[in-house]
């Protein structure tokens, strides 16, 4: 018998949520209980019919295994965890008696049920997408729970195609999960390794009896040095695995893929164990010199975590390279495809240029396809199209826009002084007699609730329905209205709550010279949610001011400080297409620079505090220890570069979204913003430990209300966590606010929440002074 080759050209996973988001919309409708289960699987499987014809229309081969099997109805590491029984034992009452979960109990894990919390959420590698943590316990049942992922392939070899089922690898899903709730000391979900490839075995010859002749399983936390367990540890696990799943007697081929990065020194470790490709991200990592192998590599050359065109004739040569180390080379794209927007063409009003440069995931599988005829019949077969992905990339270099004179000899005149304040504490001084705030002061993270009404009259201006005057008053009452609320409520520094924006990131991204706006350009956040990135192509520069108006406003409504808010460079450039044209640090000092002259109208216009928010700092962080200290670098300084004009006395706020800030505490630090908003109240203020021993000297304010969930925290419960705070940190320092912006919370919530924040403030005070 004849063992089937690996197929030349494939991609590692394509777009899940459908060309006009029908998923997620079937999917809420589920949920609001508008449509039957049935309904909700009627039109998954319609998605995944769609995809293989497309993709066979894109020139992936239907019966050769090109064709990935990755659907979901929410997350991959979810399915994984359900497909294996790993069911958290809040969540029991949700498993049949067969064990198995419906699509219901499948969502609840998701989403949480009353007092029952869902699985925690957290971004997958360096990208924008939240997997759900699965939990694993000594206890945990693991066994085949699950025939979903047997079922779509068997649902696609019915109608005539032979797919390649995907999903996690053993080794990454034991190195993403947690244990679970009441685990002992020292247990890992590492542990239970022999346990769970038991369950992968049994799945593996199930794929194999509906007709799977390869399976791919993903395991992108070997190029990661940013997973705690120690690095001899996953690489015995690695060995462990596959020597096991490859010694299996029934199964599929086994292709290993490992997007985000190289693998390094768990390469050989792959390369010793039985089983028969491996997948490479070769336009992040590279292979190790010396490396040669029988097995199938398969080059990851198309970038699957982009939306550029990019180098195809360098592509190619990458892919030569590969025949001198293996006999056997198939390409396919570094990632999965999951992170694009899904096709060019359903962007009508893009400019025709910018989109000769864009591939979305559906120009990608064609230029894979392309890529795959070169392999098979040389690169004299795709010559023209080599060709013009190569004029399209020197269109690019010489378009109008794309490098701009004046934002460049800007660029290059900058000094060190440029990024730099000065003393911090000439600037105490001068911010304390110019804003005369109470100890303790109160304040909010920017955005107050995006109301139906909100959404609605912005909908209508976007028509054209209501004109540009209207809805300018309609704004500016939201605002007076916000602000007399937080006046009655007894907030010190006020905000404008953020009605005019519909995303923190695209709305300075429309106001910038150098950034385009999609139409359908939809990307998977996590579950039914999903962002619409901008796309920055060009040389960054403002034209005019954006927010100062708003701001300007509102300080003319009262008495108190307001608080100007801005979306920082780094978080700009973590929610967008970047062009790949140059350094990010490069493009992220323009941004910094257009940023700059905003605050420094803000400034003009009276506004004493400006917040300008990195909710992305952290997740930009690279997986490689190596890779990281440049990064902390630039981003660093284009923060700095954006707030390093201003007087001493105007007080520059941040905010960070999240509490493990452990590794980038430095750079937090570096960031020299006077004041400082983080996440800490879901952790109880875990975080003031670090804060105290990093000698972070400057303003703090650790979140005391969980913006995350409807509850609505007591006084008693504020008062507590401010106390821990002032515990470990000097009274001076401590602000007081909630972990984030208030947009998605409601007004009944809000008000109640904040009166208690400030009543609890209060009490504080009292007790300190009588201290
Ligand atoms: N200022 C923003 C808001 O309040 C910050 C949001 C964020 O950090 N993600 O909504
Ligand atoms: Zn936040």
């Amino acid at each position: 018998m004849t063992t089937p080759s690996f197929p030349i050209g494939s991609i590692l996973g394509y777009p899940r949520i459908g060309r006009r988001r029908e998923l997620k919309k079937a999917v809420e409708s589920f949920w609001a209980g508008r449509i039957t289960a049935d309904e909700l699987e009627a039109t998954g499987a319609e998605l995944r019919r769609a995809t293989r014809e497309r993709l066979v229309a894109l020139g992936l081969g239907k019966t050769d295994s090109s064709i990935p099997e990755a659907f979901s109805f929410y997350d991959q590491v979810l399915d994984a965890a359900v497909t294996v029984g790993a069911v958290p034992a809040r969540f029991a009452t949700l498993v049949a008696a067969d064990g198995t979960v419906d699509l219901a109990g499948y969502f609840t894990i998701a989403r949480g049920e009353g007092s029952n919390t869902p699985a925690e959420m957290t971004k997958w590698f360096d990208s924008n997408y939240h997997y759900l943590v699965p939990e694993i316990g000594p206890e945990t049942d693991l066994h085949f729970a699950s025939d979903r992922l047997v079922c779509e392939v068997a649902e696609a070899t019915t109608s005539g195609f032979r797919t390649r089922p995907v999903i996690v690898g053993p080794v990454t899903f034991l190195l993403l999960s947690k244990p679970s709730e009441g685990a002992p000391k020292g247990y890992q979900p590492l542990d239970r390794l022999d346990d769970l490839l038991a369950v992968y075995a049994e799945l593996l010859a199930a794929l194999t009896a509906v007709g799977a002749e390869w399976v791919q399983l993903d395991e992108p936390a070997l190029v990661s040095e940013s997973i705690e367990v120690p690095r001899e540890k996953v690489l015995a696990a690695a060995k462990r695995a596959y020597d096991a799943l490859g010694a299996a007697t029934v199964r599929p081929q086994i292709f290993v893929s490992a997007p985000y990065g190289s693998l390094d020194d768990a390469l050989p470790v792959l390369d010793s164990t039985p089983i028969e490709a491996i997948g490479l991200d070769l336009v992040r990592g590279s292979v190790p010199r010396g490396f040669r192998t029988g097995k199938t590599l398969v080059g990851g050359v198309i970038d699957g975590h982009n939306i550029w065109r990019g180098d195809l004739a360098a592509a190619y040569r990458i892919l030569e390279s590969l025949r001198a180390l293996s006999p056997n080379v198939a390409v396919t794209s570094s990632t999965s495809l999951f992170h694009t927007p899904q096709d060019v063409a359903d962007e009508p009003f893009l400019d025709d240029r910018l989109k000769s440069w864009l591939a979305f995931a559906d120009q990608k599988v064609a230029q894979i396809a392309t890529l795959a005829i070169g392999l098979a019949d040389g690169a004299a077969a795709i010559q023209g199209e080599l060709h013009a992905a190569s004029a399209a990339l020197v269109d690019r270099r010489i378009a109008p826009g794309v490098r701009d004179g004046d934002v460049r000899a800007r660029a290059a005149a900058l000094t060190e002084a440029d990024f730099t304040r000065g003393d911090y504490a000439e600037r105490l001084a001068a911010q304390d007699a110019a804003l005369n705030l109470p100890f303790l002061p109160t304040t909010t993270i920017g955005s107050f609730p995006q109301t139906g009404d909100i959404r609605k009259a912005r909908a209508a201006n976007a028509k054209g329905e209501i004109s540009e005057s209207e809805y300018v008053d309609f704004l500016k009452a939201e605002i007076t209205s916000v602000v007399e609320l937080q006046e009655q409520i007894g907030i010190d520094v006020i905000v404008h709550g953020e009605p005019e924006r519909n995303d923190m990131v695209q709305y300075f991204a429309e106001h910038l010279d150098g950034f385009a706006v999609t139409q359908n350009g939809w990307v998977q956040s996590y579950g039914s949610r999903c962002t619409r990135p901008s796309i920055l192509w060009g040389d960054v520069a403002r034209e005019a001011p954006i927010t100062v108006e708003w701001s300007a406003y509102t300080q003319s409504l009262t008495q108190k400080p307001v608080k100007g808010m801005l979306t920082g460079p780094v978080t700009i450039l973590a929610w967008s297409f970047v062009r790949d044209d140059q350094p990010m640090g490069e493009t992220a000092n323009q941004v910094a620079l257009a940023l700059r002259d905003e605050i420094e109208d803000l400034e003009q216009a009276g506004i004493g505090i400006i917040q300008v928010d990195e909710p992305a700092l952290r997740e930009l962080l690279p997986l490689k220890k190596a890779d990281q200290a440049a990064y902390l670098e630039w981003s660093v300084r284009s923060f700095r570069l954006a707030t390093s004009g201003v007087a001493t006395k105007t007080q520059i706020h941040t905010h960070l979204c999240y509490s493990e800030f452990g590794v980038v505490i430095d750079a937090i630090n570096n960031l020299d913003a006077d004041v400082t908003s983080i996440e800490a109240a879901r952790s109880k203020m875990e975080v003031v430990p670090d804060i105290q021993r990093s000698g972070f000297g400057r303003g703090i304010g650790p979140g005391v209300y969980d913006i995350h969930s409807p509850r609505v925290p007591s006084i008693e419960e504020v008062t507590d966590l401010i106390e821990i705070a002032l515990g470990s940190i000097p009274n001076r320092q401590v602000w007081v606010n909630p972990d984030c912006g208030l947009k998605t919370r409601g007004y009944d919530e809000t008000v109640a929440s904040l009166t208690n924040i400030v009543a609890a403030t209060r009490a504080v005070r009292e007790r300190v002074r009588a201290r």
